[in-house]
């Protein structure tokens, strides 16, 4: 059994530093599926595009998803038609059916081999009082136009849905860099962004880039002063095991997200859990927890790995600018366990933007939406989890992590120190390995 992903991560091949002085257009920050995707929509366009990744391509969080490909995403409908109103629903579907398709596109117009497969998609209730809810989403997407079908398992009714897709991100995301290859920096992590009169000044640890605009696609942003994502985000964390098991042609989840299930060719992939970065902090009883609930489905992991993602106030990712009157600084996180089509749709609206050109989604994922009088409790909740995060390393951990000062705890099962903040991880020794942190630990 080994404690990493299944997509096998680290075949370093092809890897260019940066080791010279940019001046480019646009600048894009991190080689995740949003980054990559960002400059595949950019690659016939003239502007000069760079792409700098601090460690290499798909070593976020893209490289640790389950993969699948939904617009069926846990109670989102319900949650956005109370939120807003039915419309807002419908159009987030509607970018979530684009952006499937855009994959796809992307997918037959490359001919690129990625184990893509249709499969039937279920959702589901975990316990009895989340049965109502479930019908009740399978009635908002019927309404808006989605063929359900409701079957009855035991007590609980479950909504079928067809044209959801399986892949491997790996696969994927390499056929991505070899297309954009020559604009690609890998080992390239930034650590520095200054404003400046024609864009940004942008510094790795050896060399500096004069970029006239910056797209930030780093899961978390690096900088100090993050435009209050620290209250606009939370990040949560989920346990995923990989076992050998005959081939089945459908994937599912709960209406809760604590868990989930796909078939890759003969692995069974299990996720596990939805947690707060700061809660359940022994690394070893959790993925114990997971290795027993396989075992109960007569399954043996062959693979086990963790995975964090940015969860946003409202269920839809932001996409846009991080300052009202300023064009130049762009990002895109938030995506609440759902990149493979948001962050597809975030390299297309990105994209769009630095042309210059609207599309029908800027309004709807505009990062500057999030407002007190609509949003007040999540943003509540978050800053309350996030100081509980500062407060519980502080009694628990050890060591200050750089970033924002909250105290690392050492995970026995990778080695690492990690922040229960905002997900960096360090090495034993105290080199920064990922996350957020621009420095190795303070030791
Ligand atoms: C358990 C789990 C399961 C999931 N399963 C699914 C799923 O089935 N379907 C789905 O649609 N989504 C899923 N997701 C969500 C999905 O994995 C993420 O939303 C998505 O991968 C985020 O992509 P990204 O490109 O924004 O970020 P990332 O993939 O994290 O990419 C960001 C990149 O930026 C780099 N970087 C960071 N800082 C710097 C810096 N200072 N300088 C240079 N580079 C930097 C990082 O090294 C990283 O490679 C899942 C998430 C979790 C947690």
């Amino acid at each position: 059994m080994k404690y990493q992903s299944l997509w096998a991560l680290n075949p370093e091949e092809d890897i260019r530093k940066l080791e010279k002085d940019l001046d480019v257009d646009v600048l894009i920050i991190g080689g995740g599926i949003t980054g990559l995707t960002t400059l595949y929509f950019l690659r016939n366009s003239n502007l000069k595009v760079a792409l700098v990744e601090a460690n290499t391509i798909g070593s976020g969080s893209s490289g640790y998803t389950t993969g699948k490909i939904s617009y069926v995403q846990e109670l989102v409908y319900q949650k956005l038609n109370k939120m807003y109103d039915f419309e807002t629903a419908k159009k987030y579907l509607d970018s979530q059916l684009a952006a499937r398709d855009m994959l796809l596109d992307i997918i037959k117009k490359e001919n690129i081999a990625c184990d893509l497969e249709k499969v039937d998609y279920y959702l589901g209730a975990r316990n009895d009082k989340d049965i109502l809810k479930v019908e009740k989403e399978g009635q908002l997407l019927k309404k808006m136009g989605i063929e359900v079908k409701d079957i009855q398992l035991g007590k609980h009714s479950v909504l079928v849905v067809k044209d959801i897709y399986v892949f491997h991100i790996m696969k994927y995301l390499r056929a991505l860099k070899k297309i954009g290859n020559k604009n690609i920096y890998e080992k390239t992590k930034i650590i520095k962004l200054q404003k400046e009169d024609y864009g940004y000044l942008v510094e790795s640890a050896s060399n500096k880039i004069k970029a006239k605009k910056v797209i930030v696609t780093c899961h978390y942003p690096f900088f100090l002063k993050p435009y209050w994502m620290p209250f606009k985000v939370r990040c949560e964390k989920s346990y995923i095991a990989a076992s050998k098991s005959k081939k089945q042609k459908w994937s599912m989840n709960t209406s809760d997200g604590m868990y989930s299930a796909r078939y890759q060719q003969d692995y069974m992939i299990n996720l596990l859990g939805s947690y707060y970065i700061s809660n359940k902090l022994n690394e070893r009883e959790n993925y114990q927890v997971v290795t027993k609930f396989n075992k109960e489905l007569g399954l043996r992991p062959d693979y086990l790995w963790q995975n964090d993602d940015m969860m946003s106030v409202d269920g839809m990712p932001y996409i846009g600018k991080m300052e009202k009157d300023n064009d130049k600084l762009l990002i895109a996180t938030g995506y609440n366990t759902w990149g493979m089509t948001n962050g597809t749709l975030a390299g297309y609206v990105l994209s769009e933007m630095v042309m210059g050109r609207t599309t029908d989604y800027d309004r709807l994922f505009d990062p500057l939406r999030v407002s007190f009088y609509r949003h007040g409790k999540e943003l509540l909740l978050n800053s309350f989890l996030n100081m509980q995060g500062f407060i519980i390393s502080k009694i628990k951990g050890k060591h200050r992590c750089p970033h924002m000062g909250c105290s690392l705890i050492y995970n026995p099962v990778s080695n690492t120190w990690d922040c229960p903040c905002h997900a960096s991880k360090f090495s034993r020794e105290g080199k920064w390995v990922k996350g957020p942190s621009d420095k190795d630990m303070d030791v």
